[in-house]
C-alpha cells in the first residue's frame, strides 16, 4: 500500500498488517517503487553481499538478513554452514514468503529451514510455522565461529538455533579469560563457555535452566577438544543459583550475564529493571577485586541509558567500586538502520570491579 502525508504527498510503499499494532511496515521510501519478486531478490542479494567479508574458513555462520535494517521488515535469515534458517515474522514478510525463499535459494542457499515460531507472529495474527523449505538440514548440523565449532539444533533450538549476535562478545570474552575463574550465566549451548575455555580459563561454571541446551553445550566443549573437567554445568535457575553461590562465598574473576529478553516492550521495563538489577548486584558481589563483568540486555524495552543506570544502581547496592571499561553490542551482521534506531536491542557493558 501507498503511505501518504495529510496533504496527500506520497511518502512510501508499505506492507499493511491489519492485526498488528504496527499497521504498516515500509518496503521502500520511494513511493513509486515496484514491490515484486525482483525487488526482494535485489534486497536479499544486497544483504548477502554486505556479509561476504564476515564469512571465511574461521567463521561459517552469520546473520544474512536482519529485518528492517536490511530493508526487509519482518524477514530474518541466519546461516549455519550450508544451511539457512529463515523467519517470516510480519504479515508483509509472510505474504512474500515464496519470493524471499526463492531469493535466498538464488543467492546460493541450498538448504533452507523455516523457524517462523517466534512470539511476534501472534501479534501479526499469524500462526507458527516450522519445517524445511528447501532440502533437509543434516541431523548433526554445526558451524565454525572464531575457529571454534558449535553444533546447532535448528529445528528445536531457541530463535534460529544460536545467538549469532554475540559473536564479537564471545571473542572478547575469549581474549579476557586466560587463567580466570569464569561464571557463565544463561549459558544456552555454551557459546561463552567454549570461548572462555578456548581462551585458557582456569574453570567455568555454566548455568542454564534448559537441559537440552546444556547437553549441546557439553558436546560443544568436547567437539573442540577442550578439557571438559574445567567446566561445571548446572541445570538451575540463575536467580536462585547466584544466591547459592553468594551464600557459599564463591568468587570469580570473569562473569557473563546474558539473560533472555526480560522486557519485550517498554511496558515491561519496570519489572525487568528489578530483575536486571538483582542479577547484576549478585554478580558484582561474586566478583573478586580486579574481576570483570560482561553484562547484557537484549530487551527492546530497556534502552542503553536505562541499562547503564540499572548496573550503576546494582554496583551502589553491592558496595562495589566499579567502572565501565568497554561497551558491547551486536556484531556487524546485525546492523542498525539509521532510520530504525529501535533495532538496537542488544547492549552490553564490560565492567571492572576495582574493590
Ligand atoms: N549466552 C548464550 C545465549 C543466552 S539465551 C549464548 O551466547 O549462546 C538465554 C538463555 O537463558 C536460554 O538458554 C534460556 O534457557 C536461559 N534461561 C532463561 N531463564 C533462565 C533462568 N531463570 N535461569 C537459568 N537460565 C535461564
Amino acid at each position: 500500500m501507498l503511505l501518504s502525508a495529510a496533504d496527500g504527498t506520497a511518502l512510501a510503499v508499505a506492507a499493511w498488517s491489519p492485526a498488528s499494532n504496527i499497521r504498516a511496515r515500509v518496503w521502500s521510501f520511494e513511493p513509486d517503487a515496484v514491490i515484486d519478486p525482483a525487488f526482494f531478490a535485489a534486497r536479499v542479494h544486497a544483504a548477502l553481499r554486505a556479509r561476504e567479508r564476515m564469512l571465511d574458513a574461521q567463521h561459517t555462520g552469520c546473520r544474512l538478513v536482519h529485518g528492517e535494517s536490511d530493508g526487509l521488515p519482518g524477514f530474518v535469515a541466519d546461516r549455519y554452514g550450508e544451511v539457512a534458517v529463515a523467519q517470516f515474522l510480519s504479515a508483509g514478510a509472510e505474504a512474500w514468503r515464496g519470493a524471499l525463499a526463492d531469493a535466498l535459494r538464488d543467492a546460493g542457499c541450498s538448504v533452507i529451514y523455516e523457524r517462523s515460531d517466534a512470539d511476534v507472529r501472534a501479534l501479526e495474527g499469524l500462526d507458527a510455522r516450522t519445517g524445511p523449505i528447501l532440502g533437509t538440514p543434516p541431523g548433526a548440523l554445526g558451524f565454525v565461529e572464531g575457529g571454534l565449532s558449535y553444533r546447532v539444533d535448528v529445528a528445536h533450538g531457541q530463535k534460529t538455533g544460536f545467538f549469532l549476535d554475540q559473536r564479537d562478545n564471545r571473542a572478547r570474552v575469549r581474549s579476557l579469560a586466560g587463567d580466570r575463574d569464569v561464571l557463565d550465566c544463561f549459558c544456552y549451548t555454551g557459546g561463552f563457555t567454549v570461548a572462555a575455555l578456548a581462551g585458557g580459563a582456569r574453570s567455568v561454571i555454566a548455568i542454564d535452566s534448559s537441559g537440552d541446551a546444556l547437553a549441546l553445550a557439553r558436546t560443544n566443549v568436547a567437539d573442540n577438544g577442550l578439557h571438559g573437567a574445567r567446566a561445571e554445568w548446572r541445570d538451575a535457575d540463575v536467580f536462585a543459583e547466584l544466591r547459592g553461590l553468594r551464600d557459599a562465598r564463591a568468587g570469580f574473576d570473569l562473569i557473563v550475564l546474558d539473560p533472555p529478553k526480560l522486557a519485550p516492550t517498554a511496558h515491561h521495563a519496570p519489572k525487568a529493571a528489578r530483575a536486571y538489577k538483582d542479577i547484576n548486584l549478585l554478580a558484582l558481589k561474586l566478583l573478586r577485586p580486579g574481576g570483570l563483568l560482561a553484562t547484557f540486555s537484549c530487551s527492546g524495552g530497556v534502552s542503553a541509558d536505562l541499562f547503564q543506570k540499572i548496573v550503576a544502581g546494582a554496583a551502589l547496592d553491592a558496595r562495589a567500586d566499579a567502572a565501565i571499561v568497554g561497551r558491547l553490542g551486536a556484531s556487524a551482521d546485525h546492523p542498525v538502520g539509521l532510520n530504525f534506531p529501535e533495532g538496537e536491542y542488544l547492549k552490553g557493558l564490560l565492567v571492572r570491579k576495582n574493590a
